[in-house]
């Protein structure tokens, strides 16, 4: 999403005639796009705006934006006092205003965006989020859900398809919510008609939510050839009462079922979430639950995090984090451990398949790479492909973070 959300800023300005500059020593304005969804990206923000002490100069900017900005808001600048300017998300014409007023002398004649679309472009269908989960700062620095209207998020993906995007995410921090002002329809209908703009070879979107989202959606991702069968879908946990504290809005069984439908539609589907070890409260057998989760479920790729508590959070504000460090790493570790075995035995299943690949560009070594419908990062070894091309790929060799093959006959 913060990427998203720097390419729509980078956008305006290019329009207004700014150039990207090729290093921070030849730039006139840097402009820091903050997350601060743990306590270390925030910290990573005190510290770059620490290091820009020395780049400042009367004649250079610096402006922030991103989701300190809600959080701190002015008192960012009291903090920093060379910060020039503070940036609400999606807000930007004041500051452009304001720039153009220091830089008019140096403007040069906007340039065209068309370039600067990639092979996959992200979409942001909704802004904010209506839950509070009681661990999350997200509702409090990207405030309450905005939805954008469907025809826009239409007119988007064509633009990015004509500018030359093969594959466009439509992203959302809770995007299985989202659902057209117009009356349009929610995800599904979102998700059958982008699927149908000529041209687009793949559709992606992120991240779901266990509460909300429709079973309409997995028929249409299986029905809809363009759509990849992939889910991003944070459980948080294995135990009914940790979720409960969590305000998570939903059971294990919920989540259950959502996965049995979909492996039934799907049964390659390639599953991803998110789990919080340490969780206030969480006990050994609570756990235990999250652990026998991982085996039941066998995901292919789980996004770990120990809990840290985040003042301005329901958790964070009023609950002890009462499991010891020492022990959170424990459960971290452990979990951690099973998981590459399962993730070892799920990439091992590809092996002599052939999986469709969209090309995204080269590696490190010149060999094209991409990812299958499953959401599977795929090397494409010998052979010339040019980004964009959706290659057969016969399936070779397998490690937990890649597949690699050569196209199939
Ligand atoms: S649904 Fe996601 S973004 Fe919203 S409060 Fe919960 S964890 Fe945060």
């Amino acid at each position: 999403m913060n990427l998203a959300d720097s390419e729509s800023l980078a956008r305006h300005l290019l329009a207004a005639g700014y150039r990207e500059a090729p290093d921070l020593e030849r730039a006139d304005i840097a402009i820091l796009n903050t997350c601060v969804v743990r306590q270390a990206s925030e910290d990573k923000v005190y510290s770059k705006l620490h290091e820009l002490r020395q780049w400042k100069t009367p004649d250079r900017t610096i402006a922030v934006t991103g989701c300190i900005v809600r959080k701190e808001g002015e008192g960012l600048r009291d903090r920093f006092r060379h910060v020039d300017a503070v940036v609400p998300i999606g807000e930007y014409q004041p500051f452009l205003a304001d720039l153009e007023a220091r830089y008019d002398y140096a403007m040069g004649e906007p340039l065209p965006l068309s370039g600067r679309t990639g092979i996959s472009h992200y979409v942001n269908v909704i802004q904010g989020c209506d839950h509070n989960c009681t661990f999350c700062i997200v509702p409090k620095v990207r405030g309450r859900e905005v939805h954008v209207p469907m025809p826009v998020v239409l007119s988007q993906c064509r633009q990015a398809v004509a500018e030359g995007a093969r594959e466009v995410v439509l992203l959302g921090q809770n995007v299985d919510d989202y659902h057209d002002p117009g009356g349009g329809g929610g995800l599904a209908a979102l998700v059958r008609d982008v699927g149908s703009i000529h041209g687009l070879k793949r559709v992606r979107f992120m991240t779901s939510h266990p509460q909300d989202l429709e079973i309409e959606l997995l028929q249409v991702m299986a029905e809809t050839p363009v759509v990849a069968h992939e889910l991003q879908l944070p459980v948080q946990s294995g135990d009914d009462v940790v979720l409960k504290r969590m305000a998570r809005g939903y059971k294990v069984d919920r989540y259950r079922e959502i996965v049995g439908r979909a492996r039934t539609l799907m049964p390659d589907l390639g599953l991803y979430t998110d789990i919080i070890v340490g969780f206030p409260g969480e006990t050994e057998e609570q756990f235990l639950n999250t652990r026998r989760l991982l085996e039941e479920m066998q995901f292919d790729v789980v996004h770990l995090a120990q809990y840290s508590p985040r003042p301005g959070t329901h958790a964070g504000d009023r609950w002890a984090d009462d499991v010891p460090v020492e022990e959170k790493r424990r459960r971290i570790n452990d979990l951690l451990a099973l998981q590459r075995e399962i993730a070892g035995r799920r990439t091992a299943r590809w092996i002599g398949r052939t999986v469709e690949v969209l090309v995204e560009g080269a590696d490190e070594l010149g060999r094209p790479y991409g990812r299958n419908r499953q959401g599977k990062r795929v090397v494409v070894k010998r052979a010339r492909t040019q980004p964009g091309e959706l290659v057969s790929v016969l399936v070779e060799e397998a490690s937990p973070g890649q597949l690699a093959g050569s196209v199939a006959a």
